[in-house]
């Protein structure tokens, strides 16, 4: 394939990326977008491949290379359950970051291209930022996989003077730069590449290590954005426009994204860009915050539970973490058919951290097929609870945490949350009075006007469907 072709399937796959991000951004248009990033991803593939860059004896290599990572890939699409999802997703992160530093090293100590004066600078300086960049991708990644998966725990770890740890790392990392720039040959720039590497790798763990269990929805979006940048500077060191614009558009909408779940946890975007976040703010160990909610537990059963949603004019369903794991989204869409043919408003309340990666929730009831038209997020809902009469929350636990609004010593204080309690009824449906991700107790259970139907969602869900249908 000769350049020209391959430049024009590059602005080709370009334009079929912003397409597939301008489709994933609604869930009616999520498969449109999909299918053209597979479109897109295969002719930047295909291109690379039969591109004029890529000799004969490379191709066996590549073919070779294809079957293993598509191997390994399909093997885990097919095997990852929706719920580990969060865990890939960060670990595929943490393989972007170290592709970045691998052809970083690379194409440092690779003597077939001779650069000059000024061109030489440039592309060491690429080559810098890029595994710098790639470490710190790699090693949070790492790190947040371990959070995600419960490997490490959610409490963050809190050094002394970690602001200042991080300014000197910054530092010496600058001057390391400066070492580097002056080196005359591979031998000698290699030890500053090293130090500064391995700086970045620690400065990449104790990044998401000082992030507490509440903040991780940002770490994960916020990575999302460094992977994109990682695969950028991948694109510079290669001198492949395609990955240049790819990594920016994956970096700018993970930027994005962060942005929206700062605002969605009432975080500071710049701390969080920083690092240091989630520590001072109030995402503290939980048992060091927050007032112990005590009072009376009321528990219903199932057959309580029908006759309340059957009684109910407006009824809206709160799913979170819990309806992922029982698998409940189509029993509850079963139930809010049903209600819907009895005349009652049924709505879902969607928060923007439900679940354990953005858009969980929206996937799973668009997999059950919930219509989109009564999928609601917090700001459209969160006025109407006042007049409804059944609030039912399924598997959800913080994003319904009245503490975040009424206990500013609460780790989650001042993170906006769903109003459940507002409603005439709230039923919480879990299955014991265990506390939710950010680890902090939920006085809701303990309001006078809260039910709690205890046991597994998917079971309590069939027991409320069977006695809807009696
Ligand atoms: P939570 O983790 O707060 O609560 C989930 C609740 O579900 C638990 O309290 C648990 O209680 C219950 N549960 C678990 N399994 C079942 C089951 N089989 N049947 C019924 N209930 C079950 O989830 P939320 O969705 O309310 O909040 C999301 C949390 O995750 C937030 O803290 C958010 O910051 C964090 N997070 C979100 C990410 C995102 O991008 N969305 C990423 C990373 C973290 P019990 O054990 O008693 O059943």
């Amino acid at each position: 394939m000769s350049e020209s072709l391959a430049t024009v399937a590059y602005i080709g796959a370009a334009i079929l990326f912003i397409l597939s991000l301008g489709g994933l951004s609604n869930p009616e248009t999520s498969r449109r977008g999909n299918f053209y990033g597979i479109v897109g991803m295969t002719i930047a593939v295909l291109a690379t491949v039969l591109g004029p860059r890529v000799t004969a004896a490379g191709v066996p290599w590549i073919i070779g290379a294809l079957a293993v990572g598509g191997g390994i890939g399909l093997y885990a699409a097919r095997k990852v359950q929706m719920t580990q999802m969060p865990e890939l997703v960060a670990l595929m992160h943490s393989l972007v970051g170290l592709a970045a530093c691998l052809v970083g090293f690379a194409s440092y100590v690779d003597t077939s291209i001779q650069f000059e004066g000024a061109e030489k600078a440039i592309h060491e300086v690429e080559i810098y930022i890029g595994i710098l960049i790639g470490a710190v991708t790699f090693s949070g990644s790492i790190i947040a996989f371990g959070k995600l998966s419960g490997k490490i725990g959610g409490k963050p770890l809190l050094l002394p003077g970690r602001h200042w740890l991080n300014l000197l790392a910054l530092l010496v990392v600058i001057w390391f730069g400066y070492l580097f720039l002056q080196a005359h040959d591979p031998a000698a720039g290699m030890t500053p590449l090293i130090v500064m590497t391995v700086i970045a790798l620690l400065f990449g763990i104790h990044m998401v290590m000082a992030i507490g269990g509440a903040d991780m929805p940002v770490v994960v979006s916020m990575l999302n954005s460094y992977s994109g940048w990682a695969a950028a500077a991948t694109g510079f060191m290669l001198a492949n426009d395609l990955l240049i614009v790819t990594g920016a558009l994956v970096g700018s909408s993970g930027a994005i994204l962060s942005y929206i779940m700062c605002r969605a946890m009432n975080r500071n975007f710049i701390s969080v860009i920083a690092g240091g976040f989630g520590t001072g703010g109030g995402a503290a160990p939980a048992a060091a915050g927050g007032a112990q909610p005590a009072g009376e537990v009321v528990a219903v059963s199932a057959a309580e539970t029908a006759d309340m949603l059957r009684s109910a004019k407006n009824v809206i369903i709160i799913p979170g973490y819990g309806m992922a794991v029982a698998q409940a989204q189509h029993t509850v869409y079963e139930i809010t058919k049903m209600l819907r043919e009895k005349g009652v408003n049924v709505r879902f309340g969607i928060h923007p951290v439900a679940g354990r990666m953005p858009g969980h929730m929206n996937v799973l009831l668009a997999e059950a097929k919930v219509p989109y038209d009564i999928v609601l997020e917090m700001d459209e809902i969160n006025d109407d609870f006042s007049d409804t009469d059944v609030s039912i929350v399924i598997g959800a636990n913080d994003i319904v945490n009245p503490a975040a609004e009424d206990d500013p010593t609460s780790p989650i204080a001042g993170m906006p949350v769903l109003q459940v309690w507002k409603s005439k009824t709230s039923i919480v449906m879990k299955r014991s009075m265990a506390s939710g991700y950010a680890g902090v107790d939920n006085p809701l259970f303990f309001k006078e006007n809260n039910r709690m139907l205890f046991g597994d969602a998917k079971k309590m869900l069939d027991e409320v469907l069977g006695a809807l249908k009696a």
